[in-house]
């Protein structure tokens, strides 16, 4: 599984359609069926640089995610998609938080410091004093690891893609992105490998 920041992750664990679907339903347009490896990449190329998006619609990917909850806040603002995340209405809240990188000395202990002692007043707050889960949440930090499955076709993958994975986007959810583009890679590599090349690569 694709380990992602210090406890996250990002699997696929569900795809279908796949180059095939992609270069079936746009062929439907021209009356025509698929003629090769390189006549179908040259019109996966065409359909990326021309904006005729809808027959990447055919392809469909679910993923299973583990990031925090500022992240995933991001994430689901990208709405053509679908999504299920675990609920802290439901379920008791782990102990388990975003440290980035490079964190060192007093600077990393207080940050620690600080996350368990939250948990800590979380626990008690459940535990000893009875209050709803869904009450006692209030005290946890946005840094707190949530899991949720995201399935979105390769269209809006895309979108989301070629937002996200630019450097104007958060380092934290530009990691994640960088890891699905080498996940769909392997799944649907002329949709992929052509995007790659000729939106994100070619963008300043
Ligand atoms: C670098 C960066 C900074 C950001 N900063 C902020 C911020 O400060 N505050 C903030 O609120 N958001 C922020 N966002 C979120 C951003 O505004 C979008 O909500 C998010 O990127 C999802 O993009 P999207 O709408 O294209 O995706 P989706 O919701 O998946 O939509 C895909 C496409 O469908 C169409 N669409 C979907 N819904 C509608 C609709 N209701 N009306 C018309 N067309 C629709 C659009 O063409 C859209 O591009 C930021 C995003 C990025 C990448």
């Amino acid at each position: 599984m694709p380990k992602v920041l210090n406890n996250g992750y990002v699997e696929l664990i569900e795809s279908f359609g796949h180059d095939q679907a992609v270069i079936r339903n746009a062929r439907r347009c021209w009356r025509s069926e698929s003629k090769g490896e390189s006549s179908d990449r040259n019109l996966i190329r065409h359909l990326i640089t021309a904006g005729h998006k809808s027959p990447f619609e055919a392809t469909v990917f679910t993923f299973d995610v583990k990031a925090p909850l500022f992240v995933a806040r991001q994430w689901f603002r990208h709405r053509i998609a679908s999504y299920n995340e675990e609920s802290l209405r439901y379920c008791i809240a782990l102990r388990d938080y975003y440290i980035p990188d490079g964190l060192t000395g007093e600077q990393l202990d207080q940050w620690k410091k600080h996350h368990e002692s939250c948990f800590d007043f979380y626990d008690e707050l459940v535990h000893n004093q009875g209050l709803k889960k869904e009450q006692a949440r209030s005290v946890l930090p946005i840094g707190i690891y949530t899991k949720f499955y995201w399935t979105v076709n390769g269209s809006s993958l895309m979108n989301f893609l070629h937002l996200r994975l630019d450097k104007a986007a958060q380092f934290e959810i530009r990691e994640y992105a960088r890891v699905i583009l080498e996940l769909v890679k392997e799944k649907a590599p002329m949709c992929f490998e052509e995007f790659e090349r000729e939106v994100i690569n070619k963008r300043a």
